[in-house]
């Protein structure tokens, strides 16, 4: 007798990037639908997780996604605290997570050099299966290549060459935010 109900899979997914790159906002723009616009003055302060209920496509024994069945996931979406200031993330935060949102801000060349750090930090304790997405946050205020510090081709270059997929976004806008975290929930049903 097949069960006629199951339990939601839940993954854990992590942000991780320099302060002030839009790491909370881009949380609070996904869960909360809403945005506190304080002109990057200050970080926004953070919880420990936040959690929605996301639809994806179901995928079959055959390993195929379905077109019409949707199965229902619980995304527990973690930020840092802050502590991302001082270059050091508490271990437990890599525990058990299945994606990540490696963050950084289009307009602050500094948050894209950085990235390095935090891959490595991320190869060091985080499970191998982990799926992988870059955001570059804050294309709204990219009107101009004055203002625009990393191109898309070189962000999406970096994203290939460290396998993850890269969007370009903006928790100010919802720009791309959603399609974001549906590609990466996708993803990690699929490699889970
Ligand atoms: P965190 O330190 O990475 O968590 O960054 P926050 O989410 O606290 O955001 C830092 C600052 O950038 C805040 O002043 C936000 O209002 C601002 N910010 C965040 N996302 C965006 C965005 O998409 N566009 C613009 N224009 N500002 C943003
Ligand atoms: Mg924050």
């Amino acid at each position: 007798m097949s069960r006629s109900t199951t339990a939601a899979k839940q993954f854990k997914v992590i942000m991780i990037g320099d302060s002030m790159v839009g790491k909370t906002s881009i949380i609070q723009r996904f869960i909360d639908e809403t945005f506190v616009d304080n002109n990057g003055t200050s970080p926004t302060l953070a919880w420990d997780f936040k959690v929605k209920t996301m639809p994806i496509p179901e995928i079959s024994s055959t390993g195929e996604e379905s077109k019409s069945q949707l199965e229902q996931v619980r995304l527990y979406v973690w930020d840092t605290a802050g502590q991302e200031r001082f270059r050091h993330i508490a271990r437990m935060y890599y525990k058990d997570i299945c994606g990540v949102l490696l963050c950084f801000d289009l307009t602050d060349e500094d948050s894209f050099k950085n990235l390095n750090f935090w891959l490595t930090d991320l190869q060091k304790h985080a499970p191998e299966k982990v799926c992988k997405m870059l955001l570059g946050n804050k294309a709204d205020l990219c009107t101009t290549d004055q203002v625009r510090k990393v191109p898309y081709d070189v962000a999406a270059q970096y994203a290939l060459d460290n396998g993850m997929q890269y969007f370009e976004v903006s928790a100010k806008t919802n720009e791309n935010i959603n399609e974001a975290f549906l590609q990466l929930t996708i993803d990690i049903n699929r490699t889970q």
